[in-house]
C-alpha cells in the first residue's frame, strides 16, 4: 500500500528563542514524507532547483521515499525563513522565496497514478485539482490549504473539497473557510462542501476530527519543550496518512488511530530543529508514544 505526497520542497531559514539554523532541509512534502515513511512506503512528487544538495535527495532515498516524481528544474530551490516568538504560537515569515516552485506543474509519475492514499499539501488549488486528474482511483485523498488560497482562489479550493476524502487545516483556516468562529460549526460548514473528513488542529491544543456524524477529539502531547514548531502541520498530516496507508482502512476507528499518530509524530518533530528528530525515529519510539496517549486519555 503506497502514499503519494505532492508539496513544497524547500530549504527553510528558523529562528525560534533556542537558536537559528540556515537553509535546512524542509518543506511541506519532506515533512510529510519523512514522518509517513515510518508507516508505509511513500512516493514524493516536487521540484527542486539544481542548487538543491546532493546528501538531501540521498537522506529521502535511504528512507526509502521514492524520488521518481521530484523534479529538478534549472534554478534555485524554493527558500522559507520564520522566525518565531517566545511563547512559540506566534511565527512571522521573514521571506518565502518561490523559485522554481512558483512554475511547479506536478507530473504524476506512471506508476504513482495508482496510489490509494494521496495527501495533497498546500499548493495552489489549480494543482491539486490538476494533480487529482492524473489520478486513477485512490481510496482516499487528503489535503491542506492556507489563508492566501482561501481568499484568492475560493472557488477552485471547494472543488478539490468537493473532490477529496479529508481536509487537514489549522483553527484559523477553519474560521477563514467557513466563516465561522465556532470550531464545531466551522467543521460542520466545511463538511457541507463535500469532504467528509474535516480535521482540525489547534496547535498546543490539540486536534478536533469531524468524520461524517462523529466528532473526536486529541489532545496534543505534553512537551516541556518545544525547540522548533516549523513543519508540525505536515507531519501530523504524514503520520495521520501513513497510519491509514499502513491499516488499509479508513473506517471511523482507524481514523481515530490514525489522528493519533498524527499526533504523535507532530510532538516528535517538534522537539529538535527542522527535520532531525523525524530521521532518527524508530517503531519502537512511535509505538511507546501512542501507548502514553492512550494513558493520557483514559479516565
Ligand atoms: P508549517 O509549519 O506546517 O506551516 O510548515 C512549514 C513548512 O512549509 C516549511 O518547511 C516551509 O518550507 C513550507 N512552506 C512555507 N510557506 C509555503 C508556501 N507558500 N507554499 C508551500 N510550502 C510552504
Amino acid at each position: 500500500m503506497s502514499l503519494l505526497v505532492v508539496g513544497s520542497v524547500a530549504l527553510d531559514t528558523v529562528q525560534t528563542p533556542f537558536g537559528k539554523r540556515d537553509e535546512m532541509l524542509g518543506g511541506s512534502a519532506v515533512y510529510c514524507a519523512l514522518a509517513a515513511c515510518h508507516f508505509t512506503d511513500v512516493k514524493l512528487v516536487g521540484v527542486v532547483g539544481d542548487d538543491f544538495h546532493n546528501d538531501a535527495t540521498e537522506l529521502l532515498r535511504q528512507r526509502n521515499i521514492d524520488l521518481s516524481g521530484l523534479e529538478t528544474r534549472p534554478g534555485k530551490t524554493f527558500r522559507w525563513s520564520g522566525v518565531y516568538a517566545d511563547d512559540m504560537n506566534d511565527r512571522d515569515t521573514l521571506y518565502t522565496a518561490l523559485n522554481v516552485f512558483e512554475a511547479f506543474n506536478p507530473t504524476i509519475p506512471e506508476d504513482a497514478r495508482t496510489a490509494e492514499y494521496v495527501f495533497l499539501g498546500n499548493i495552489s488549488p489549480k494543482l491539486q485539482l490538476n494533480v487529482l486528474e492524473q489520478m486513477g482511483k485512490p481510496v482516499f485523498v487528503a489535503m491542506d490549504t492556507m489563508n492566501f488560497w482561501i481568499d484568492s482562489a475560493r472557488d477552485e479550493l471547494l472543488e478539490v473539497l468537493s473532490k477529496v476524502n479529508a481536509v487537514i487545516i489549522n483553527d484559523a483556516e477553519a474560521k477563514q473557510l467557513s466563516g465561522s468562529t465556532n470550531v464545531v460549526q466551522a467543521a460542520r460548514n466545511i463538511q457541507q462542501t463535500g469532504c467528509s473528513t474535516v480535521l482540525i488542529k489547534k496547535g498546543e491544543h490539540g486536534c478536533f476530527q469531524v468524520c461524517g456524524e462523529e466528532c473526536f477529539i486529541a489532545p496534543a502531547y505534553p512537551l516541556e519543550k518545544v525547540l522548533d514548531p516549523t513543519g508540525a502541520g505536515d507531519t501530523f498530516a504524514g503520520g495521520f496518512m501513513g497510519h491509514l496507508a499502513r491499516a488499509r482502512g479508513t473506517d471511523s476507528r482507524t481514523l481515530r488511530e490514525a489522528v493519533v499518530y498524527g499526533s504523535v509524530m507532530a510532538s516528535f518533530v517538534v522537539e529538535q530543529f527542522g527535520v532531525d528528530n523525524l530521521l532518527q525515529l524508530t517503531e519502537a519510539m512511535i509505538r511507546q508514544r501512542y501507548d502514553e496517549f492512550r494513558r493520557l486519555v483514559s479516565f
